[in-house]
């Protein structure tokens, strides 16, 4: 039984172990994990609710009623 298995981080390529107690698994660390998913740098990482929900083009006497 091995107990320390090793696999690559397949962001960066440092060996890390892949034990429960490495909760980035299979990553090396919390920053490879990150820009992994895109959500670390300011490219990937986006808040889609920020900007008022207002529909201008469906407000503004379009074709809606059928009379
Ligand atoms: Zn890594």
């Amino acid at each position: 039984m091995e107990k320390d298995r090793r696999v690559a981080c397949p962001r960066c390529g440092a060996m890390s172990s892949f034990i429960p107690e490495n909760e980035w698994r299979p990553f090396c660390s919390e920053r490879c994990k990150m820009i992994d998913l895109g959500l670390w740098g300011s490219d990937g990482y986006r808040i889609p609710d920020n900007k008022p929900a207002t529909q201008p083009d469906f407000d503004d006497e379009s074709g809606f009623k059928q009379s």
